[in-house]
């Protein structure tokens, strides 16, 4: 087997069916055939996993000479000088990059409908959303456009996607992958992971991209196992957690039905589980948005037409910086400014955005708790499958509602996956598997088993 042939088969195959999905936003065909070459000429890197393998990457990672846009209008001409510590982790590797993927204007949205210049659809439904905010990743993976992808999570924004597209999506821990080039919406929530077919995959390019990194100060100086060998069917004696929030109101009953037979399956193969309570699910919405919102707010000031990106056309300074910020944002990323702006405010600072840190330590410590008695906490990815496109657009509301089960994990810093659990109407949905602080390495022996 050829790299170039691997490599031609996925450009093949996005001429085929990218037109319709709309994963990608930019191709990068000249620059992988190059390096496909390379790689035949010579053979692949002893003990690199992923030699060879096409991979596609979120557009808000930045990839040097590559247009990078964070799917907005005001990084459409965006070409960054650097690459991402992930992307040069790959690079390294002999990773393949295909391309650029779609997304959500600076990873704001659950559906890809935020995107600045296109909507991806759902592979299993052309009619419906992929999931936000890397929608083009899980979508391309599921399409067969490429083996592997990157994506990032702030509030759910790989495990959703993944869910609603039937592929494997992992959040690791905060702190567990450099974000050194990854164009910050929200830092304190903010983690890359990969979206892929298999748990294995998934586990090699965990592998690939993780450890310390001297450009991030956040990323930890933790030891990174050998993921792979979790993976042995094993799981006998693995104690298991089921929140009843996670399976109460708002959860559609056939996907709680696909939880349940899961966690029969689970048993089966030697695990037991019991209901335990999260109490503060129930804040983990308005302490996600309050806090992603400030810390957005903060973040995007750098793009001020002067730095990077488009720049308006102005008589003055201050003119130059609105008719930038008004033209390039979309409506999603202004709400988000906004409200964060206004959390953030002096006079406000307490009741919203201290409140808000307030809620999230005790978000966090439910989770501690739990994690003193259980292995690992099972639940539904999302509380319904892929709506339709346009369905939840005009009502930001509902849209965000859709975060429900995955926003608390971020809150928390804790590892967790999506992995597919069976279809409802023909639509995927996902098993949610939410692990101890760098615990990966169960989350993956139990997906694994279960898989
Ligand atoms: N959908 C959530 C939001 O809009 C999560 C996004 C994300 O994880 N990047 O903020």
């Amino acid at each position: 087997l050829k790299v170039s042939d691997l490599v031609d088969e996925a450009y093949k195959r996005i001429s085929e069916v990218d037109g319709d999905v709309q994963a990608f936003l930019t191709l990068n065909e000249e620059d992988a055939r190059t390096a496909a070459n390379a790689i035949d000429e010579k053979g692949a890197k002893p003990g690199a996993f992923i030699s060879g393998m096409p991979i596609g990457i979120k557009d808000n990672l930045v990839t040097e000479g590559l247009k990078t846009t964070c799917s907005s209008q005001l990084l459409a001409n965006f070409e960054p000088l650097h690459n991402a510590t992930v992307v040069k982790k790959i690079k390294e590797q002999e990773g393949v990059v295909i391309g650029k993927l779609n997304m959500d204007e600076f990873a704001m949205g659950s559906s890809n409908e935020n995107s600045g210049f296109q909507v991806t659809r759902n592979p299993w439904d052309l009619s419906r959303v992929p999931g936000g905010s890397s929608g083009g990743s899980a979508a391309a993976v599921a399409a067969g456009e490429v083996l592997f992808s990157l994506g990032s999570d702030t509030g759910g924004s790989i495990r959703q996607p993944a869910s609603f597209c039937g592929v494997v999506g992992l959040k690791p821990t905060y702190g567990r992958v450099s974000r050194f080039g990854l164009v910050a919406f929200a830092s304190s929530l903010d983690q890359i992971g990969p979206i892929t077919r298999t748990v294995e995959d998934n586990a090699y390019l965990l592998q690939t991209i993780s450890g310390h990194d001297d450009y991030d100060s956040t990323s930890a100086n933790v030891d990174v196992p050998d993921f792979s060998s979790f993976l042995t069917g094993d799981i006998k004696g693995l104690k298991i957690a089921v929140p009843k929030e996670y399976l109460g109101e708002g959860v559609d009953s056939k996907i709680k039905d696909h939880v349940l037979a899961a966690l029969k399956q689970l048993e089966a193969l030697g695990a037991t589980w019991e209901e335990v309570s999260l109490p503060h699910s129930k804040y983990a919405l308005a302490t996600y948005y309050l806090i992603s919102s400030s810390e957005a707010s903060a973040n995007l000031a750098r793009f001020d037409g002067v730095r990077y990106g488009v720049r308006a056309e102005a008589e003055n300074l201050l003119e130059m910086y609105k008719k930038t910020r008004s033209e390039g944002f979309g409506d999603e990323v202004k709400r988000r400014i906004m409200l964060g702006t206004f959390a953030l405010s002096s006079g406000y600072y307490d009741a919203y955005y201290k409140k808000a840190q307030q809620a999230r330590t005790l978000i966090k410590q439910d989770f501690e708790k739990v994690f003193e008695k259980y292995d690992v906490i099972i639940g539904p990815t999302t509380p319904t499958p892929a709506f339709k496109i346009g369905e939840n657009i005009d009502d930001p509301l509902t849209m965000y509602a859709n975060d429900i089960l995955t926003i608390p994990v971020n809150l928390a810093g804790v590892p967790a996956i999506s992995v597919p659990c069976g279809l409802t109407n023909g639509l995927p949905v996902g098993l949610q598997i939410i692990g101890k602080p760098f615990d990966e390495g169960t989350i993956y022996r139990t997906a694994h088993a279960y898989e």
